[in-house]
């Protein structure tokens, strides 16, 4: 199959990696060719990393790199394609453009997948003149690692559409779950309504931040509990997606003051050395002494 993906970021770059691994012919492109290499260069590195961890043969390195190639022009991107999916930022109007903009230029059966980790897919294909034919493809970060797409099925998308679009996951070696256009759709409506509670439960004095997440890990198999995952996310990241599932499914997302205060000063987690963890090169090195509810 021919792929088109939009965006040679974070998430673009992964995706068109695993397209590529698993046989399929694709094009990246990003507005910058400078980007593109970004992107291009990236997928090197993780194949070279996979090829030192014996997970990736010499070969298969090869014959992926081989089947990839960048652009920085729509046209040559997404003509002759099957499936364009694009990863392009999280913003409503580039995202319409983007999608009806692809329209003008691909065959009628071709499927366009949005990756929104929040925004309404349903709304992003109002933009299509043939909506059915598209939906969401939620990946994760880092999408070579993680195993779960969630397939989002809009108002619009058709039975059709929603088939090919779950061959296409399994055949990349994805496990697809199918979920409604809701906010934060399946897995970040559960994980921040779990990391909220951990939140307000240390802002309580209920436990430290430590023993939440060894609760959650021990208790409950979760690879890492639901304050350290919230410092390596973001704290600012979870603050915005918590308020956006405030305004859409009300006031049990309401964020604790104590996200808000941390957010405030700048205590952002991993990338600031402070959240409810200190951090030290990427480790948590100790607590944070801010926890209470003051
Ligand atoms: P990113 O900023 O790393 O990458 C976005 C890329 O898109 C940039 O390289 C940018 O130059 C490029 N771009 C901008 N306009 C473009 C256009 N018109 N055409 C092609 N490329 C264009 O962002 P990201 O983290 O990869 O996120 C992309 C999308 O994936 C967003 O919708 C985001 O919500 C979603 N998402 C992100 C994550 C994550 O963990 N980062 C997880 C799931 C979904």
């Amino acid at each position: 199959m021919q792929v088109s993906v939009l965006g040679a970021g974070t998430m673009g770059h992964g995706i068109a990696q695993v397209a590529a691994m698993a046989g399929h012919e694709v094009t990246m492109r990003d507005i910058e060719a400078a980007y593109v290499d970004d992107g291009l260069d990236a997928i090197e590195s993780n194949l070279r990393g996979g090829v030192d961890r014996d997970k990736v043969t010499p070969d298969e390195m090869a014959a992926t790199l081989d089947r990839l190639s960048g652009t920085t022009s729509l046209e040559a991107a997404v003509t002759d394609a099957d499936l364009v999916v694009e990863a392009v930022p999280e913003d409503m109007e580039l995202k319409r453009e983007t999608v009806a903009e692809v329209e003008s230029l691909v065959d009628d059966d071709a499927v366009i997948a949005s990756n929104t980790s929040s925004l309404s897919v349903t709304q992003i294909l109002s933009a299509l003149e043939r909506p059915e034919r598209g939906l969401g493809l939620h990946f994760f970060n880092p999408v070579h690692i993680m195993g779960l797409v969630e397939v989002v099925v809009a108002e619009q998308t058709s039975e059709s559409t929603l088939a090919f679009a779950t061959e296409f996951v399994e055949g990349i070696d994805k496990t697809a779950v199918e979920v409604g256009d809701s906010p934060g759709f399946a897995s970040s409506r559960l994980g921040v309504a779990l990391g909220v509670e951990a939140m307000r439960m240390v802002q309580e004095g209920v436990a430290s931040p430590a023993d939440v997440d060894t609760a959650m890990e021990l208790g409950y198999n979760h690879p890492m509990g639901p304050l350290e995952l919230g410092d390596a996310v973001g704290l600012d990241v979870r603050l915005d997606i918590l308020e956006y599932l405030r305004e859409e499914l009300g006031e049990r997302f309401r964020p604790p003051q104590i996200l808000k205060r941390k957010v405030r000063a700048g205590k952002l987690g991993k990338k600031t050395g402070e959240g409810f963890y200190v951090w030290e090169d990427g480790e948590i090195v100790g607590a944070s002494e801010d926890v209470m509810d003051r």
